[in-house]
């Protein structure tokens, strides 16, 4: 049997894959089985912060994995202390969990504002998270439950518990759900909704979650497990919005590839994750906390400069291009509404060499954020030519 056929047969059935084996790449550039050559405007779903095999990156890795590969959190290790003190540094945030995916973040996260106001108010009376419609926070039970998209609620009930759901940008709505209900622990969202259809949050709906949460001592929590790591244009998509959370969470690029998640805690809740209140056998690796560390070093201003120019020329490019609706998105995480149905645009790239992605209905573009300018305007144009009526 072929790799697909294989697959078929014994991979449980959750993902609807493109129809390509990918073999290798380098940088920006993918190949599949039959050697035909992609640019990746995907970069793995935001994961290959620096691109495919890249060199620095892989000696980082190998150096950690010649030395110690996995010590378990009964010990010390160097590299998830560096990689804690950096980003600790760069952020303004206090302490650090390191755990393996993005959903884990968040359910560190759930579970600290859980315990903050536990510890603070009494575990009955204030537990609740508020999270927006059209979110997107993971696949396990409890952020699903966070998740604020009935499709995926559905089949799996009961979720866990104490979930409300906001519409995104609705002071006014949010402060009445506040107002009404004093067991409300934190308010969770995302800067920019990126499975939601990359949706960027108005400024002032976040200033207005900023308030309420300092008002109340109500925990403000970003999920910037997608937009973090340089993708929106700033080392963290918060930076931007003149806030400063109280709990974040990211992933998918920190580890230039391999798995990790991280959950970063600010002045609050600094103290509130106690010993056996938490904890991962993975978490913290030092291969991939080693490899995270030379990818966030190299996430720079000057980096993220080039982020931002990228950005503006795709935007330039594709918004008011024929068959194109609407360019949405910040820095490297982009949504095109297509007039043409997405699935025939996403087909009509990879024919012509180009791998994208799709969020709700959406041609979403996440490449990596050292993507050559050349490849960039490649991709572009046969971007352009697949939209095109
Ligand atoms: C991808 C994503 C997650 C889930 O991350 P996993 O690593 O797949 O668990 C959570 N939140 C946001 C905003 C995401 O984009």
């Amino acid at each position: 049997m072929n790799t697909r056929e294989l697959d078929a047969k014994y991979i449980a059935g959750t993902y609807a894959r493109f129809p390509v084996v990918l073999t290798h790449g380098k940088g920006s550039v993918v190949w599949d089985e039959d050697g035909k050559e992609y640019i990746d405007m995907g970069s793995g779903i935001a994961v290959n912060a620096f691109g495919i095999a890249d060199a620095e990156w892989i000696s980082a890795v190998m150096a950690q994995l010649g030395r110690l590969q996995h010590s378990s959190n009964l010990y010390f290790t160097e590299p998830d202390a560096l990689l804690a003190e950096q980003l600790c540094s760069r952020t303004g945030m206090k302490k650090v969990f390191f755990a393996n995916s993005g959903a884990e973040a968040n359910e560190c996260a759930i579970k600290c504002a859980r315990k903050y106001a536990a510890d603070k108010y009494g575990a009955e009376n204030r537990y609740k998270i508020i999270t927006l419609v059209n979110s997107f926070h993971g696949r396990t039970v409890t952020t699903l439950a966070a998740t604020g998209q009935e499709e995926y609620h559905k089949l799996f009930q009961p979720l866990t518990p104490g979930f409300l759901y906001a519409e995104a940008n609705d002071c006014e709505a949010l402060r009445a759900m506040v107002e009404a209900d004093p067991a409300v622990a934190g308010i969770m969202f995302e800067l920019v909704q990126g499975e939601g259809g990359v949706l960027p949050l108005d400024k002032g709906f976040v200033e207005c979650i900023a308030s309420l949460c300092a008002e109340r001592d109500i925990l403000m929590i970003c999920d910037e497990v997608q937009t973090g790591n340089g993708r929106t244009g700033s080392l963290y998509a918060w930076q931007q919005f003149g806030i400063v959370p109280d709990i974040m969470t990211t992933a998918k690029g920190l580890g230039g590839g391999l798995p990790i998640g991280a959950c970063l805690m600010g002045e609050k809740v600094k103290d509130t994750m106690t010993p056996g209140t938490h904890g991962s056998t993975f978490g913290g690796n030092p291969a991939v906390c080693a490899g995270a560390l030379n990818i966030l070093s190299r996430i720079d201003d000057a980096l993220l400069a080039s982020v931002r120019e990228k950005s503006a020329y795709l935007v330039n490019e594709l918004s008011g291009a024929s068959g194109v609706e609407s360019v949405a998105g910040m820095g490297l995480m982009l949504g095109i509404k297509t007039v043409k149905p997405v699935d025939e645009v996403v087909a009509a790239c990879r024919e012509n060499g180009v791998l994208v992605l799709t969020a709700h209905g959406k041609v979403r573009l996440l490449p990596a954020l050292n993507i050559p300018m050349e490849l960039v305007e490649k991709a572009a144009a046969v971007i352009k030519a697949a939209c095109a009526e």
